[in-house]
C-alpha cells in the first residue's frame, strides 16, 4: 500500500504533466452540479469557482437541450451586472472573472428559495392569474418560490419562510430591500440598451462573520433567469425563446450580450464566444 503510495508520488514527480495535472485535479474537486453551472473548489478556503455551462433546461428540467455559447455569455453578462451592482453598495458573492466559463466566488449558505420580481406580467403569473402577458404591472410584485427541483419549486407566502425558518425576518427584510434595489438598478440598466426588463429571478446566500451571518446576492444574473424584451419590437431576448422553440436562442443572449458592450461588433463576436471551441475548429 505504501509502496504504491510512494510509487505514484514517485511517477508523479517524473511526469512533465505532474503539476498541470495536480493543479487541474484540485482546481476541478466538484461540489455541486446544477442544471446550468458547476461548482468547484475554489484556490482559498471559503471560495468556490463557479463553471457556466450551455446546457439549458426549462419546466423543471422537463426540457433539456443546449444553447452554443450560452455558459461564456452568461458568464461575462452575470460579471457585468453583479460588478456593476457592488459599485451600487449590493453585496454579492462575485469576486473575479477566471475565464470564458468560469468565475471565483464567495462560498455561501444558500438560502432555499427563490426571489421573483416582476415588473409585467408574463410566464407563471400570466397563466396562474389570467393576465394578459405584456400588462404593465401597477406596482412590482416580489414573489417567493422554495427550492426544492422535486417539488417543482412551488411558490410559497413569507409565513412559510417563517415556519420552516428557512430564512428570519431580518434576512427577509434584507432580501426584499435589495430586490428592490437590484430591480430598479436592472430597469434602468437595461432601458439604457431599449431592453424592458418584464421579470426575473434572484437567489441569496449567507456569509458567517463568527457568529453573525449577513445575506449576499448569490447565483447569476443572466437571460437564464430574466425576461428581457426589445423595447420597439417586443421580441424576446432571453431563455423564452428557448422554452417556447421560438427559434434564434444564441442570437438573443449575443444580443443583449452585445448591447452591454460586452461582445465586440461584427465577425469577432463569434470568434470570442468560446475560446476552446475556436481552438477545436482550427485543429489546435
Ligand atoms: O416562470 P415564471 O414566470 O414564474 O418566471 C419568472 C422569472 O423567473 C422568469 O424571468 C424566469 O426566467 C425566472 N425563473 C428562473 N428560474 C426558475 C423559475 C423562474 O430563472 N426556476
Amino acid at each position: 500500500m505504501i509502496a504504491e503510495g510512494r510509487r505514484l508520488a514517485y511517477s508523479r514527480r517524473l511526469s512533465p504533466h505532474y503539476w498541470s495535472e495536480t493543479n487541474d485535479m484540485v482546481r476541478r474537486r466538484q461540489i455541486y452540479e446544477g442544471k446550468a453551472k458547476i461548482l468547484y473548489e475554489g484556490p482559498e478556503p471559503g471560495t468556490l469557482i463557479q463553471y457556466f455551462k450551455d446546457d439549458a433546461t426549462a419546466f423543471n428540467a422537463q426540457k433539456r437541450g443546449t444553447i452554443s455559447g450560452k455558459g461564456v455569455l452568461n458568464n461575462r453578462i452575470s460579471e457585468h451586472i453583479f460588478t456593476a451592482l457592488q459599485t451600487i453598495g449590493v453585496p454579492t458573492h462575485f469576486i473575479r472573472r477566471l475565464n470564458m466559463r468560469e468565475q471565483l466566488i464567495r462560498q455561501v449558505e444558500i438560502i432555499p428559495i427563490e426571489v421573483v420580481i416582476r415588473n409585467v406580467a408574463a410566464g407563471s403569473l400570466s397563466k396562474r392569474l389570467g393576465i394578459d402577458e405584456g400588462t404593465q404591472l401597477p406596482r412590482t410584485i416580489i414573489e417567493y418560490y422554495y427550492k426544492d427541483d422535486a417539488l417543482g419549486d412551488p411558490m410559497i407566502a413569507d409565513e412559510h419562510i417563517a415556519c420552516f425558518g428557512w430564512a428570519s425576518q431580518d434576512e427577509m427584510n434584507d432580501i426584499a430591500d435589495m430586490a428592490i434595489r437590484v430591480n430598479d438598478f436592472l430597469c434602468g440598466m437595461f432601458a439604457a440598451i431599449n431592453i424592458r426588463l418584464i421579470d426575473f429571478k434572484l437567489e441569496f446566500g449567507r456569509v458567517w462573520d463568527g457568529e453573525y451571518a449577513r445575506v449576499i446576492l448569490a447565483d447569476e444574473i443572466s437571460p437564464d433567469g430574466c425576461r428581457l424584451w426589445d423595447m420597439r419590437s417586443g421580441e424576446k431576448l432571453d431563455k423564452d425563446r428557448f422554452r417556447q422553440d421560438l427559434g434564434k436562442v444564441e442570437e438573443a443572449y449575443q444580443e443583449v450580450a452585445r448591447r452591454l458592450g460586452l461582445l465586440p461588433e461584427g465577425d469577432e463576436a463569434s470568434a470570442i464566444l468560446d475560446l476552446d471551441e475556436h481552438r477545436k475548429k482550427r485543429g489546435k
